[in-house]
């Protein structure tokens, strides 16, 4: 690995320089028309600021998982076109490969505060490959390395992980600094009480998280399939709800464990069921009473009470994971009453997870969190201890 220079970004030289800068652009998408641009937003302010310093910026993001080779569904060009619009000056130039001499011919056209975005890394197996040659194919198009995707820095890809290591510069950009700034007060030193509310759908994607989770935080609130999976664990009748029944053994073990570390660990008293996920209106049940031709797909009311009162009193808090199937307006309700509640509370408030931010999107509450993280998996295996290659590779 190149020795890296010991310095912040603000103090690179980036003047007339080409910087690499590595963003996290991957967004939904449908019918080519970007849904959701909060990653390209959250990137502006590292990309706004190297333009004004006079770099000439050389922007890389992957998009979906096309395997390694070219699918013009997946192409970042409407990318190009939406950034062109939000940065509201001159273009993004855009190349029509992320490497070779197309790529190299725009980026050396490239003048001191000027754009260009380069087409899927992925459409390269290179990438997730973390390949040493295509990282060197990559190296040619900079002089300096910027990392600025939290999302993609839980993976050992070659854009963020062999890259980094070939150059001596290389910095974090600005949305990087504020994730790891956030999660890491969570992580090292949560103001107490300190209360996680985690849902989503299932126990067995976020079982290293809840494991950590359970050894740092006062309560524990469960909602989602996942709570599903802990009900039935203590014996209660969950109907046609989705249930892990293999991971029952594993949810009894967490309650264990929360019970012995004096952690609150909470399950919805009561639920919103339907009789299948498309079901146009949801009954209300006591946690006791789930029919059993019916599927618990929401928390109730009184179980948001409940979860509101240690959510009012935490200096501390994180969420992660919808607290039902809030794709159904029939039962987005406890998703959006937990968002509502969070985001009035008082206490230093994280949010992570695609579904779950996307929650908070659609309620339009993404200002009034303390941070909402653009890292799903990355967020988690943060909250979770493990170093994330892309973190890693920048030191
Ligand atoms: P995030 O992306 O925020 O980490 P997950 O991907 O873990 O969240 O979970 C989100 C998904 O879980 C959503 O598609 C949601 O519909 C689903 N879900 C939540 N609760 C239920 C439930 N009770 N029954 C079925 N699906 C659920
Ligand atoms: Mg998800």
């Amino acid at each position: 690995m190149t020795e890296a220079v010991n310095a912040a970004l603000e103090d690179a030289e980036v003047s007339g320089r080409r910087v690499f800068l590595r963003v996290d652009f991957n967004v939904p998408m449908r019918d080519g028309d970007i849904t959701d641009d909060t990653r390209i937003r959250a990137a502006l302010p590292t990309v706004q600021e190297l333009l004004r310093r006079g770099a000439r910026l050389v922007l890389a993001s992957h998009l979906g998982r096309p395997k390694g080779e070219a699918d013009p569904a997946l192409s970042l060009e409407p990318v190009a076109a939406h950034l062109a619009k939000l940065l509201e000056r001159g273009e993004v130039h855009f190349t029509d490969s992320c490497v070779g001499d197309g790529a190299k011919h725009v980026v050396h056209a490239l003048r001191d505060g000027q754009v260009a975005l380069l087409e899927n890394l992925r459409f390269h197996e290179g990438e997730t490959a973390n390949d040493e040659r295509f990282a060197k194919e990559l190296q040619l198009l900079a002089d300096v390395y910027v990392n600025d995707a939290f999302g993609a820095a839980h993976r050992a890809h070659a854009s963020v992980d062999a890259l980094p290591r070939l150059f001596r510069e290389r910095y974090m950009g600005h949305l990087m600094h504020k994730e790891v700034a956030a999660l890491s007060q969570l992580r090292h030193r949560p103001d107490k009480p300190y209360v996680a509310i985690v849902g989503g759908a299932k126990v067995s994607d976020k079982l290293g998280v809840l494991e950590a989770l359970v050894d740092r935080v006062d309560s524990l609130l469960v909602g989602g399939a996942m709570a599903n999976t802990f009900l039935a664990a203590s014996g209660t009748e969950m109907g046609k709800s989705l249930v892990e029944s293999d991971r029952l053994a594993t949810a009894r073990n967490l309650l264990t464990r929360a019970k012995e570390r004096g952690v609150r660990l909470l399950l919805p008293v009561d639920l919103r069921v339907g009789g299948h996920t498309e079901a146009p209106s949801a009954k209300v049940v006591d946690v006791n009473d789930v029919p059993p031709d019916h599927m618990a797909l929401d928390i109730g009311p009184r179980t948001v009470e409940t979860y509101d009162e240690l959510i009012r009193a935490g200096a501390s808090i994180f969420w992660n994971g919808p607290m039902g199937l809030f794709e159904n307006e029939a039962f987005a309700q406890g998703t959006m009453e937990v968002a509502r509640r969070v985001a009035a509370a008082r206490g230093f408030s994280v949010v992570g997870g695609g579904d779950s931010v996307a929650a908070v999107n659609r309620a339009g509450l993404f200002d009034s969190f303390s941070h909402v993280s653009t890292g799903g998996g990355a967020s988690l295996e943060f909250m979770e201890g493990r170093t994330l290659p892309g973190i890693e590779a920048l030191a």
